[in-house]
């Protein structure tokens, strides 16, 4: 039996976090020193991914995307990469990395049944990737996305997290990308993972940016579900050294209208193809690429009727949705020797909980985990 959310939206998309752990430590995802992993006996193992991933086929989950932390850190990546895409069921397997790694991967990946892959990439200055991604070299993750094309894992798809007065000023150097290469250039808003409940009742949250659709604050629909963990751990009060702060992110918010319109100023209008993604992203072209230009506008204009996935995390979590709290354990239950029934009623209760949409700006934030360890 597929899964069928309450609002009627089919869940066919499983993002499975296999690390927490990451070889860069970009400034909107984690502090830049002392930051806290799991224990290595929490992190689900790949023989429990396996298993998962193989509950998740049975119920109609059918694309896989694996992610992190870094993805391609965690041993043995291309042997669990070539288990999941052979499961039965699983039709798509994708992968998003920050490009470090990928050069010395993408082929074996490739071999392994891996068929796409997003890579992370927000500038192409060499010194401001320095500041942004702290580790790592812009030269090595080119080098990665051409040995991922050329491995044929296509079509190849850069996320560029937009942030004023940081990077704004390469919006359209990733535009102009795509003229001559056929990438999916991929702009995202930044997104308020783990920002703090300070803001909530900050002055901030009158901006008019927050406010989606006119809507009107309403209540988490599920939040007092009984079997879901829900995570309102306070935030502390100043986050870790080399993090951005709540407010610091806020200031660095660029909407997506105000991207497109530096797009079109600078390469004309871009009109909306027909590609179909796995996810919220909406795909453009302008006159003359070759590539495509995507938004994802998790916060302006969100498109949570269309959401078609659950998230697993390192640690074994399966949750309904990456900006709302909640999250139902999954790792106790296999490591007591759940059967596959239990599990895939563990996979209903949590589908049965995903919210309509997220309440960003109405001020329920995800609270308590880094996008590290959701898995972005
Ligand atoms: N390490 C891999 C990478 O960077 O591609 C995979 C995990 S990363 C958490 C997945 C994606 O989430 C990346 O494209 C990253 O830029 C994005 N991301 C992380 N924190 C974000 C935030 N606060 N807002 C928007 N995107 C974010
Ligand atoms: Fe690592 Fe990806 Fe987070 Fe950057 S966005 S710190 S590469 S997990």
């Amino acid at each position: 039996m597929k899964l069928i959310d309450p609002f009627n939206r089919k869940i066919d998309y499983l993002r499975v976090s296999v690390t927490d752990r990451c070889n860069f430590r970009c400034i909107y995802c984690m502090p830049e020193e002392g930051i806290s992993v799991a224990p290595k006996e929490n992190i689900l193992t790949y023989e429990e991914i396996e298993r998962l991933v193989s509950v998740a086929a049975s119920l109609g989950m059918c694309r896989i995307r694996i992610t992190g932390g870094e993805p391609l850190v965690r041993r043995d990546i291309v042997e669990l990469v070539q288990k999941v895409a052979a499961t039965p069921g699983i039709q798509e397997t994708t992968l998003t990395t920050n490009g470090m790694l990928l050069a010395q991967y993408a082929q074996s990946l490739a071999q392994a049944g891996l068929q796409r892959v997003n890579v992370s990439l927000d500038t192409l200055k060499p010194g401001r990737f320095q500041r942004i991604a702290r580790r790592g070299s812009l030269e090595v993750v080119l080098n990665g996305i051409d040995a991922a094309y050329e491995a044929g894992l296509r079509p190849l798809k850069i996320n560029m997290v937009v942030m004023r007065n940081i990077n704004d000023d390469e919006i359209t150097d990733f535009a102009e990308l795509v003229r001559h290469r056929p990438f999916d250039i991929r702009y995202i808003e930044m997104m308020p993972i783990n920002w703090s409940d300070d803001e909530v009742v900050s002055p901030f949250l009158t901006d008019s940016l927050f406010k989606r659709n006119g809507s009107q604050p309403s209540q988490y629909p599920n939040s007092n579900a009984p079997t879901i963990r829900l995570l309102c751990k306070q935030p502390e009060s100043s986050p870790p050294l080399g993090m951005l702060d709540a407010v610091q992110l806020r200031r660095l918010f660029v909407p997506t209208k105000e991207i497109r319109e530096r797009i079109e100023s600078r390469c004309g209008p871009l009109s909306a193809t027909m590609i179909k993604t796995n996810g919220p992203a909406r795909t453009f072209r302008y006159a003359g690429a070759v590539g495509t230009i995507s938004f994802i506008s998790q916060i302006t204009n969100a498109n949570c009727q269309a959401c078609n996935r659950l998230r697993l995390t390192a640690d074994g979590f399966l949750r309904p949705c990456l900006m709302a709290n909640g999250e139902i354990n999954l790792r106790d239950p296999i490591r007591s020797g759940a059967s596959d029934e239990k599990l895939t009623e563990l996979f209903r209760t949590v589908v049965f909980h995903k919210p309509k949409e997220h309440y960003v700006e109405e001020g329920l934030l995800p609270v308590g985990r880094n996008m590290n360890q959701i898995g972005g």
